[in-house]
């Protein structure tokens, strides 16, 4: 089946007694336990599993075309279970400009349990240098955030394969309706579905999709089930309906993200935009092999410096300044301040999460903004 129809049929998988056309939502923390000791409702505890939860990571392997997922309270906690599932003193290859948010956590909770090297992704060749005796999994983000950049899934997926790693890749700025690395030789799917799975900025939540179901999978689905990270039967309610108009969505917002970053691009006021999209885009012919759009995300450089780009973001009426992305309002922002002093992100950088807004809006109220 497409994604249209998977979107809307994967995530209605039980049935009760009421005959609901939609699932309801399950809060019970404990179910009923047969005679001879068993449980035929299929669920014992709720932290184990739950009718909302088995519902919603259903609805996600089969978007993934995987055999299985996990799905876990926040983005965080889904990447974090990875790392925690891997053997102290494993090396894991990481990209330069992976999510701020894990290389925090690989630089702090993790520092004296993994050994990472930040490498450059885009480049092949760059890769195997940097296996060594101890590398157990390379994790790659793409697109990345926030310089769009893009990573061959495929080709790392062969250097992957030959020095028996395993390849988890973080898929949340695509949504699994735009690019499948499982298709693409990945062993795990990352997404933080408080972006777009989620898609009205209302739900923390985070996934973990698997090819198959190995050693490695069973570590990971023991840290959510022992660990406990997991998400709310609501929560769980709110991203399965979401996820039955992600397809539209996308669609939606690769419209106006291919129509934005065309504007921008020819904007005298700017000086470059990064989106797969483009033509001029460095990686643009394996986005176009990998991806089956080009998603929201846009990132561009402001001329005039960092005081400009602050002053852009101020102005803007229409696009919300705040962080996240994935929703279905526009938001903006001024990335090199979110992210603290520390950060490598060009100081006129504008990262840009186009929503599901007329273009013709959005495109005059940026014009406004940019006038000076
Ligand atoms: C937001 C985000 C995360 C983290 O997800 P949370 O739900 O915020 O914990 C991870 N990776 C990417 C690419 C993200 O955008």
């Amino acid at each position: 089946m497409k994604p249209e129809t998977l979107a809307i049929h994967a995530g209605n998988l039980y049935k009760v007694s009421t005959r609901d056309v939609t699932p309801p939502i399950n809060l019970s923390t404990t179910f009923l336990r047969d005679e001879d000791g068993g449980y035929s409702g299929g669920h014992m505890y709720s932290r184990v599993s739950n009718p909302n939860r088995s519902a919603l990571e259903n609805a996600l392997a089969e978007l993934e075309k995987g055999a299985e997922a996990c799905a876990f309270s926040s983005g965080n906690t889904a990447g974090m279970a990875v790392f925690q599932a891997l053997k102290p003193g494993s090396h894991i290859i990481a990209p330069d400009d992976m999510y701020w948010g894990f290389k925090k956590q690989l630089q702090t909770i993790f520092k004296d349990i993994l050994e990472i090297d930040f490498v450059d992704l885009t480049s092949l060749n760059n890769i195997e240098r940097f296996i060594k005796e101890n590398t157990v999994l390379i994790w790659v983000e793409t697109p990345s955030n926030p310089l769009l950049k893009i990573t061959d899934i495929a080709g790392v997926s062969r250097i992957a394969k030959e020095n028996n790693l395993i390849l988890a890749c973080d898929s949340t700025f695509a949504s699994p309706c735009l690019q499948n690395p499982i298709a693409f030789g990945a062993d795990i799917v990352m997404h933080s579905s408080t972006k777009y799975i989620g898609g009205h900025s209302d739900v923390l939540g985070g996934v973990l999709i698997t090819a198959k179901k190995d050693e490695f999978w069973e570590k990971i689905r023991n840290v959510q089930q022992v660990g406990g990270a997991v998400p709310s039967p609501f929560d769980c309610f709110l991203l399965v309906r979401s996820i039955k108009t992600l397809a539209y969505r996308m669609h939606g917002h690769c419209n106006n993200g291919m129509a934005l970053a065309l504007h921008l691009n020819k904007h005298p006021e700017i000086e470059a935009v990064y989106y797969p999209g483009l033509s001029t885009h460095p990686q643009h012919e394996i986005a176009k092999k990998q991806m089956a759009g080009f998603g929201g995300m846009l990132s561009v450089l402001i001329k005039g410096g960092s005081d400009q780009a602050r002053k852009v973001v101020n102005k803007v009426k229409l696009f919300a300044q705040a962080t996240s992305l994935g929703g279905v309002e526009s938001l903006i922002e001024h990335r090199a301040s979110v992210e603290g002093p520390d950060t490598k992100t060009p100081q006129n950088l504008i990262r840009i999460s186009v929503g599901l807004e007329h273009i013709d809006d959005l495109i005059a109220d940026l014009d406004q903004a940019l006038a000076r």
